[in-house]
């Protein structure tokens, strides 16, 4: 049986920021995705904002990795070309309640090493934004806008010069762990058994799932499967801001807020909806939720204006009624498992710290 040193499972922007890394340190790296292409999931159903790293939990995963990957992910982006704009982001509040909160969101930014927050009065916010309604407001400068998927192409692009292979329509069906490495069956259009010393499961969506075709691999390491969609709507009225607008977050999500494109055009949302299975469908009837939500910052939207969009899915690993998850990152320390990384729940911000997920990732694949 034919043997390679690394397969990475999935090629959304997470495995192949972690293909460009190994390949980069030096290491034979196979990539196998059963899509069609690069970045076809999760990973272009997003907003494509790089986040500052407010509201993570302070020490978890996504808090460090939020902050540290932000920084790569520009200086990446300033090296490589790939279009980005750090636009800034405005956390309004429109109620004496809320302009109180604004204080405790700035401390907890500050416990996460996001030191850069200023609180503003609704007239300064005013002058930034001429159209926003609010009495006060938290301006995030370092918060930005990507192309995401130029950025997906940087990386596959670097992954390749690095000696990376990418092989599309071939989902990984089955694998067995042993003492020397995985051995493991892809389908699909590049049909293959072959073994690896380090696999790599970054399928997004799909982690959970790949990890219990995985035979060797503990069940009760793998954590459940939910999903939550978020939905998007567009707005056929130009939206007069010039930078990214957010309510002071609601128990259980950020709130409507706005976010711009690279080209301006504005979209709203995403917000949440439990699901049991991937549909990506954006029910127009959830409009009626949108308009008073944003009308609180911006009163002047107009009637009609808002049109379904599209969706995304967050790779759940808690339930509903668990207010908030963390990345979870699993070696062979904690799985005892030899040769297999785990990544689960890589939802928001798992493009912003994509680039440190990866430093992450090589580390575990040193040890
Ligand atoms: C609504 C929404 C908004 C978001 N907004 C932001 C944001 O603004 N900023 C931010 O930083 N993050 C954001 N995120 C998070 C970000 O999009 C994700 O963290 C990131 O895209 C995850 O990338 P991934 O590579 O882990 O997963 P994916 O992009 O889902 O890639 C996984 C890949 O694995 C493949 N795969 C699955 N099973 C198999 C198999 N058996 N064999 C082979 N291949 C397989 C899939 O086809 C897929 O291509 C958002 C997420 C959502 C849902």
């Amino acid at each position: 049986m034919d043997k390679v040193d690394c397969v990475v499972i999935g090629a959304g922007v997470v495995g192949l920021a972690i293909a460009r890394q190994l390949a980069r340190a030096g290491r034979e790296v196979i990539v196998l995705e059963a899509a069609e292409g690069i970045g076809t999931v999760t990973s272009s159903r997003n907003s494509e904002v790089i986040h500052a790293g407010i509201y993570y939990r302070a020490g978890s995963l996504m808090a460090q990795m939020c902050v540290t990957g932000k920084r790569a992910l520009y200086d990446y982006c300033r090296d490589h070309g790939v279009p980005h704009r750090n636009c800034g982001k405005l956390i309004v509040a429109t109620t004496p309640q809320e302009t109180e909160k604004l204080q405790s969101i700035r401390a907890h930014a500050e416990a996460n090493g996001v030191s850069d927050l200023q609180l503003i009065s609704g007239e300064a916010a005013r002058a930034l934004e001429p159209e926003l309604n609010c009495e006060a407001a938290l301006l995030s400068p370092s918060t930005g806008i990507i192309d995401s998927h130029a950025y997906m192409l940087a990386l596959q692009g670097d992954a390749e010069a690095a000696g990376a292979h990418f092989a599309f329509h071939t989902p990984l069906l089955y694998a067995r762990a042993n003492a020397g490495g995985i051995e493991f069956e892809a389908g699909g259009d590049a049909p293959m058994t072959i073994a690896c010393r380090l696999l790599v499961n970054s399928a997004g969506l799909g982690a959970p799932a790949v990890a219990r075709s995985i035979k060797g691999m503990p069940v009760e390491m793998i954590p459940p499967a939910y999903l939550a969609k978020g939905n998007y709507f567009s707005c056929s009225a130009r939206a007069p801001f010039s930078r990214l607008i957010y309510p002071v977050p609601e128990p259980g999500g950020l709130g409507v807020h706005l976010t711009l494109d690279m080209a301006g055009q504005a979209r709203f949302g995403p917000d949440v909806e439990w699901v049991q299975s991937v549909d990506y469908a954006v029910d127009p009837a959830r409009a009626d939720r949108f308009y008073p939500a944003i009308r609180r910052y911006w009163p002047t939207l107009p009637d009609g204006a808002l049109m379904p969009s599209y969706s995304g899915i967050r790779p759940k690993i808690v339930p509903p009624a668990v207010a908030t998850q963390d990345f979870m990152i699993q070696g062979p320390r904690d799985h005892g498992v030899a040769g297999l990384i785990n990544l689960f729940g890589i939802e928001s911000p798992g493009l912003t710290s994509s680039l440190a997920i990866a430093d992450h990732v090589g580390t575990l694949a040193e040890t």
